[in-house]
């Protein structure tokens, strides 16, 4: 039983390795490195305790220092496990220095000031502070994905746990302490300090372990959807995901008024002609960044075309619909696209059309296309709008 909780985490380590085997084999483009260090982390984790459950070295000073070493070394390598998901870091002197912090002292009150009591307040509040610097490091999780939110809400308790399991269990080290040292080390394996850092270790390991694999596998599946439903090049929703999506605006919106805007960039042939298709690709991009950054949370902008673009307005009248993408025709008129000559204006044209009760998006979406090519017979550079008629010169 004593090499249940190691091995246990060796099996943590090794499943969080065949994930990353399976993850780059099935998806090359998930950046998924970030597994890896959780194994070793775990791998590390499982070493410290297996070094001091087996005695290993027996030496009681040599397995304080090793084991320690271990353990804040598993700790930090989780850290930069956590971060590296996301693609952070600390700066590299963080790990170095974190170590040292909590060992240089460790080794003072192992062979100069003996002091158990002190060396359990520096080990357990050390591994504690690292979580927390983890968790002010990577504090922009709590407004990322669900997954973001419980990977963060699990890091906090981690660190959380390291304090107060410490400060309820460590009176039963005080009251042995006092004992001649040769009772104070049977004592010790039989205070509740050391069976329940025992139990705690494998249970927060296990938990810990349970809740990296879980976070990670929804990180690998929301991976894969949006791949599925996302255009490569701009990041806006396809055509598969924007018939997912509307679904969804749908149910939300049920009796509010909804608007579909079909919006084309305009001579955008001659754009890839003069500057070349890898310029046309970054207009491209930051052409969806403007749409994408004018819409609210809740609209769909997606890519279905070349340079076509489908915007979906919740709760939106067509006449704002109509102001809304006057905002943006100004808007993309005006600005200047990195990529392109100074003097060169790009410009776009719209089409919107209300969306009927339970019509099919892809008929609003032909409709808005009709509208969308009379505005562009027109003369382009404009916005046409269902029962709207005011063609104007842009
Ligand atoms: P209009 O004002 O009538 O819309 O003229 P246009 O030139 O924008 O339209 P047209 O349909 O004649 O040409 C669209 C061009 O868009 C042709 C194609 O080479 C280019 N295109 C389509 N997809 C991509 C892409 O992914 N990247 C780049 N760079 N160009 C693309
Ligand atoms: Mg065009
Ligand atoms: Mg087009």
């Amino acid at each position: 039983m004593t090499f249940v909780p190691s091995a246990l985490l060796a099996l943590f380590a090794l499943t969080f390795c065949g994930i990353w085997g399976a993850c780059r084999i099935a998806v090359p483009d998930h950046k998924c490195n970030y597994l890896l260090i959780y194994g070793a982390g775990f791998l590390v984790f499982s070493m410290a305790l297996f070094s001091q459950v087996a005695h290993l070295p027996p030496d009681g000073g040599y397995n304080a220092m090793i084991s320690g070493t271990l353990y804040i070394g598993a700790c930090l390598i989780l850290v930069k496990g956590v971060l590296a998901r996301s693609g952070q870091d600390f700066p590299v002197s963080f790990y170095p220095v974190a170590l040292l912090a909590i060992l240089v002292p460790l080794f003072y009150f192992q062979y100069i000031d003996k002091n158990l009591i002190v060396r359990i307040y520096l080990l357990n509040f050390g591994m504690g502070a690292i979580f927390l610097a983890l968790a002010g490091r990577a504090r922009f999780l709590r407004y990322g994905t669900v997954t973001d939110r419980i990977l963060f809400w699990l890091v906090v308790a981690l660190a959380l746990h390291f304090f107060l399991r410490t400060l309820l269990t460590v009176g039963s080290v005080a009251a042995i302490y006092n004992l001649p040292s040769t009772a104070l080390l049977s004592n010790f394996a039989a205070s509740s300090f050391w069976n329940w850092s025992k139990i705690s270790v494998a249970i927060l390991g296990a938990a810990v372990g349970l809740g990296l694999l879980t976070v990670s596998g929804a990180d690998i599946i929301m991976g894969l959807r949006s791949e599925r439903d996302n255009d490569p090049l701009t990041g806006a929703l396809n055509r598969r995901g924007l018939d997912g999506e509307m679904l969804r605006l749908l149910a939300r919106s049920s009796q509010a008024p909804v608007s579909v805007i079909v919006c084309d960039l305009d001579y955008f042939k001659s754009i890839n002609d003069t500057y070349g298709h890898a310029v046309g690709d970054a207009v491209l991009v930051n052409f969806a960044d403007v749409l994408r950054k004018s819409v609210r949370s809740t609209d769909l902008v997606a890519r279905i075309g070349g340079e076509e673009f489908v915007i979906v307005l919740g709760g939106m009248t067509v006449e704002n619909a109509y102001l809304f993408a006057e905002r943006i025709r100004k808007a993309v008129q005006n600005r200047h696209f990195d990529q392109v000559d100074s003097d060169q204006i790009i410009t776009c044209t719209f089409g919107i059309t209300r969306y009927r009760k339970n019509e099919d998006l892809w008929a609003a979406v032909k409709r808005a296309d009709e509208i969308l090519y009379a505005a562009k017979k027109a003369g382009r550079n404009r916005t046409y709008a269902e029962g709207i008629q005011r063609p104007f010169a842009a």
